[in-house]
């Protein structure tokens, strides 16, 4: 059954809207309203319960952008915008590209999860983490600042540091390289985000230009096992207003 979707969209600038959902009713109308490059993009992932989140989120991100627009899911233009550190569409961040109009959206998955946020006028970033096993070591060092390393070895839930406290740091940088547009480009050790203090944090980092930028991140409440968090310009009071979306 094609999931018929109406989407209450962010209405000014202080709303983000958060849709969370799972691979769980992935079904053959999802693969249909995608574009030939995301189809083909799904076909390529080795991990069958990504290639599926991929399809489903990728299916409600149109479907909600689409419901919008007054659009077919499958005619919703997504391009990409500039780095900010090259210039290059290439490898930019996933924007709408539909004249005139100003929503703006991040897309994260995790497993078999997803998490989308829709603002307008104004960058964002989300980030999902399902917790799971990693190396925590290798990626503090390529990731992390030596503050931020030395606060998390030492956070004192448990020796050598806890899979909550390194997650929390971790989608903070994640939505704020994302927020930027830099993604993968960013190095995150330039990223400090006060993994020690609760949320909202302040997060600067330099731009390559000289100048500073500046995000709020605030963590958001999406279940146990999972960590995740949202930024936005410093400058623009958000409130984000979260809905479920294809439970299961
Ligand atoms: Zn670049
Ligand atoms: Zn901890």
């Amino acid at each position: 059954m094609p999931v018929k979707v109406t989407p209450p969209v962010p209405s000014a600038r202080a709303e983000v809207h958060l849709w969370q959902g799972s691979n769980a009713r992935c079904g053959p109308d999802d693969t249909r309203v995608l574009s030939p490059a995301e189809r083909e993009r799904a076909a390529r992932l080795p991990n069958p319960v990504a290639a599926r989140c991929y399809v489903t989120a990728h299916a409600a991100l149109r479907r909600i952008l689409g419901g919008h627009l007054g659009t077919a899911p499958e005619r919703v233009r997504i391009g990409r915008g500039p780095c900010p550190l090259c210039g290059l569409t290439r490898h930019g961040p996933p924007v709408l590209a539909e004249p005139g109009c100003d929503l703006t959206f991040s897309l994260a998955r995790s497993g078999a999860e997803w998490l989308l946020g829709i603002g307008r006028g104004h960058a964002l970033g989300v980030d999902l983490e399902r917790v799971r096993r990693t190396d925590v070591d290798a990626v503090c060092r390529a990731a992390l600042s030596d503050a931020e390393r030395k606060a998390l070895l030492n956070c004192g839930h448990r020796p050598g540091g806890c899979p909550e406290c390194f997650f929390r740091c971790w989608t903070r940088k994640e939505a704020v390289v994302k927020a930027w547009g830099a993604g993968v480009s960013a190095d995150l050790r330039q990223v400090e985000v006060s993994a020690h203090r609760p949320g909202p944090v302040l997060v600067g980092h330099g731009t390559g230009c000289g100048a500073r930028r500046w995000w709020r991140v605030r963590d958001l409440p999406v279940g146990s096992g999972r960590h995740a968090a949202l930024a936005v310009p410093a400058d623009v009071p958000v409130r984000p207003v979260v809905w479920r979306y294809w439970p299961g």
